[in-house]
C-alpha cells in the first residue's frame, strides 16, 4: 500500500499594505514547504520584462489602484494548472469578493481548498510609516503618500469586504502584525500548528 497523501496546503495571508504580508509569506514558504504566490511580485516581474501585461499594469499599478479580476485570476490560474500537488501561500491575492469567488471555484475544479487565512492587523498611522520608510529603502514606485493614501482606501472599499466572506467561511484568523517580525512568525506558526 502506498503512503503517499495528496498533502495539500493552501495559507492565505491578508492584510493592508504595510502589514507585513510578504515578510511573513517569505517566512513561511520556508517553515513549511509551501510556494509562494505573490500576485504583487507576478505582476512587478512583467513591468520589469516589459511585457503586454507589464505596461498595462504598471500605470495602475503606479496609481495604487487594482489591475482587473480577469487579468489576476488568469494569471493565477495558469500557474495553479502547472502545479502537482497544491501547496500554496497566497500573498496579495485575493483581493477582491470577485477574486475570491473565482479562486474557490477553481480550487473546487482541483478537488482541494482553502486550508487558513490569516488576517494580520496593524493599524493605520503605523502602517503608513512603514511605507514611507520602505519607500526610502526600496525605492517602489507606488510607495510615495499620495499613492499609499489611495492603496489604502482601494484595501478599505475593495478588499476588507473579504474579511466577512471567509468569516463567513469560518475561515479566518485574526492576528496583532505590530511586533516584530519574529513575534509575527510565531504567532503565525502558532495559529497553523
Ligand atoms: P502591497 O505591498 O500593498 O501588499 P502588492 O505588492 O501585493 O502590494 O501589490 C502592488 C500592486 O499590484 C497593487 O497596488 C495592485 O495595483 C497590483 N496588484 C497586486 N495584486 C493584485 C490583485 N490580486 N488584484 C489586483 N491588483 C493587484
Amino acid at each position: 500500500m502506498s503512503n503517499e497523501c495528496s498533502c495539500s496546503e493552501i495559507v492565505l495571508l491578508m492584510g493592508p499594505p504595510g502589514a507585513g504580508k510578504g515578510t511573513q509569506a517569505d517566512i513561511l514558504v520556508n517553515s513549511r514547504v509551501l510556494r509562494k504566490l505573490s500576485t504583487g511580485d507576478m505582476l512587478r516581474d512583467h513591468v520589469k520584462r516589459d511585457t503586454d501585461l507589464g505596461k498595462k499594469a504598471k500605470v495602475i499599478m503606479d496609481a495604487g489602484n487594482l489591475v482587473s479580476d480577469d487579468l489576476i485570476v488568469a494569471m493565477v490560474r495558469s500557474e495553479l494548472e502547472s502545479m502537482q500537488i497544491i501547496r500554496l501561500l497566497l500573498d496579495g491575492f485575493p483581493r477582491t469578493t470577485a477574486q475570491a469567488i473565482a479562486l474557490d471555484k477553481l480550487l473546487e475544479e482541483m478537488s482541494t481548498d482553502i486550508s487558513s487565512t490569516i488576517l494580520i492587523e496593524v493599524d493605520e498611522e503605523e502602517l503608513i510609516s512603514r511605507l514611507l520608510n520602505r519607500a526610502t529603502e526600496l525605492g517602489r514606485s507606488d510607495d510615495n503618500e499620495e499613492v499609499i493614501r489611495n492603496r489604502m482606501k482601494v484595501y478599505h472599499e475593495l478588499t476588507k469586504p473579504l474579511i466577512e466572506y471567509y468569516q463567513g467561511q469560518n475561515k479566518l484568523v485574526s492576528i496583532n502584525g505590530s511586533g516584530t517580525v519574529e513575534e509575527v512568525a510565531k504567532t503565525i506558526s502558532e495559529v497553523l500548528a
